[in-house]
C-alpha cells in the first residue's frame, strides 16, 4: 500500500520544527522513518503533515559531557554500532545497536526515534531502562528532561506532548567496575526480539552489587523495568543463587502476550533465562572481560 497524501516540511531549526508541530494538529516528526513509514503505508497512521528533522544541523553528536553520555536526536543505530567510544565504554549500548533489524534499518533508524515511538518490542527503551537513561525534549513550553521510566504510558504511547521533540538521550557515564550486557532472542536475524533483556551493574568496593538496572523488551505492553529484581540484588554478592532469584523476579515482572513469536509460558521462561545470561555477562564485563 501507499500512504495517504500528506504535506511535507523540512525545517532548518528546532524552533521552526516546534512551530510546525504546534501549528498542525496530528503533525508527525520524521527521523529515520523506519517505524513511521511502515505505519503510514499500512494506513495505521495518516498524519496530515510530516516534519522531517533530518536537515536540522547539530543533532548528530555522541559525546561524554560532565557525568553523562549525550546522544543527539539524529544519531543512527549504525553510528552507535560503529562508535569506538560506545564499543569501549558502553557495552550494553553496543550490544543493543548491533542487534537492531538489519544494516538498512540501522543505517537510517535513530535512537531518539525508537525512544519516541514507544514500541514495547523496540530494543533501545529496555537498554535505557537498565542504564537509567534520560530523554531531553523541547517544545513550545521550553526544555524538560524526562527519565526514561516516566516516558511510556501504554502501547505506542508516551508522555511527550504533541508539540515536543526529543533532542537528546542521556545516560550516566559508568563508574569503574561497571559492566553491561544486552541479550536478545530473535526468531531469525533482523527480526524484532521474541524477548530481550538489558542489564547494567556496578560492583562496589566490597565486590557486592552497588547499583543495578534491568530492562525487559517485548515482555509486556510497555518496556519494563524489573524493579523487584533490581532491589533484590542491591548490596548482595554477584553469586549464581542471587542471579537465579533475580531472574525469577524479572520473570514475575513480565507480562508477555501469546503471538507468532511464541506462547506466554515460553516467553516468560525466556525472560528468566536471558536475565540470568545478561547478569552473568554484565558481571564478567565489570570484572574486565571484553567479550
Ligand atoms: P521514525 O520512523 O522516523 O519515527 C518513529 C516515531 O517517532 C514517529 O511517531 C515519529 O513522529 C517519532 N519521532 C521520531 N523522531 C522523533 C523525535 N526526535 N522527537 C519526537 N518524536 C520523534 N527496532 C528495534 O528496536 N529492534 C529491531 O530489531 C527492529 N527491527 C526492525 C526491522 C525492520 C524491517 C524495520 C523496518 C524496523 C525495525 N525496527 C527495529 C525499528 C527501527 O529501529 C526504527 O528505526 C525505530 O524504531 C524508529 O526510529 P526512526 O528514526 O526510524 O523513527
Amino acid at each position: 500500500m501507499i500512504p495517504a497524501s500528506f504535506r511535507y516540511a523540512a525545517p532548518r531549526s528546532l524552533d521552526e520544527a516546534i512551530d510546525l508541530l504546534r501549528s498542525y494538529e496530528d503533525a508527525k516528526v520524521l527521523a529515520g522513518g523506519h517505524s513511521l513509514l511502515p505505519l503510514m503505508k499500512l494506513r495505521l497512521a495518516n498524519p496530515p503533515v510530516i516534519v522531517d528533522i533530518n536537515r536540522i544541523p547539530g543533532l548528530d553528536y555522541i559525546r561524554e559531557d560532565g557525568d553523562k553520555l549525550r546522544i543527539g536526536a539524529l544519531v543512527r543505530h549504525a553510528d552507535l554500532e560503529r562508535s569506538s567510544l560506545i564499543r569501549e565504554r558502553y557495552p550494553l549500548l553496543y550490544d543493543t545497536a548491533g542487534g537492531i533489524g538489519d544494516p538498512l534499518v540501522r543505517n537510517r533508524g535513530t535512537l531518539a526515534g525508537a525512544v519516541a515511538h514507544g514500541d514495547p518490542a523496540a530494543d533501545w527503551p529496555a537498554a535505557l531502562l537498565a542504564m537509567e537513561g534520560q530523554v531531553v525534549v523541547v517544545g513550545s513550553g521550553g526544555e524538560r528532561v524526562v527519565p526514561i521510566d516516566a516516558l511510556y504510558t501504554g502501547i505506542l504511547t508516551t508522555s511527550l506532548h504533541p508539540d515536543e521533540l526529543v533532542t537528546e538521550i542521556r545516560v550516566p557515564i559508568p563508574r569503574e567496575r561497571s559492566g553491561g550486557a544486552y541479550e536478545k532472542l530473535e526468531r531469525k536475524v533482523g527480526d524484532y526480539a521474541v524477548i530481550a533483556v538489558g542489564v547494567q551493574l556496578w560492583l562496589n568496593e566490597t565486590g557486592n552489587i552497588g547499583l543495578i538496572g534491568i530492562g525487559l523488551c517485548n515482555a509486556g505492553p510497555t518496556s519494563i523495568k524489573a524493579r523487584d529484581a533490581e532491589r533484590f540484588l542491591v548490596s548482595k554478592p554477584p553469586a549464581p543463587d542471587n542471579f537465579n532469584e533475580a531472574a525469577r523476579l524479572a520473570e514475575a515482572a513480565s507480562d508477555p502476550i501469546d503471538d507468532d513469536r511464541g506462547p506466554i509460558d515460553y516467553k516468560r521462561a525466556m525472560v528468566r533465562e536471558l536475565t540470568r545470561r545478561a547478569l552473568n555477562r554484565a558481571f564478567a564485563r565489570a570484572r574486565g572481560a571484553t567479550a
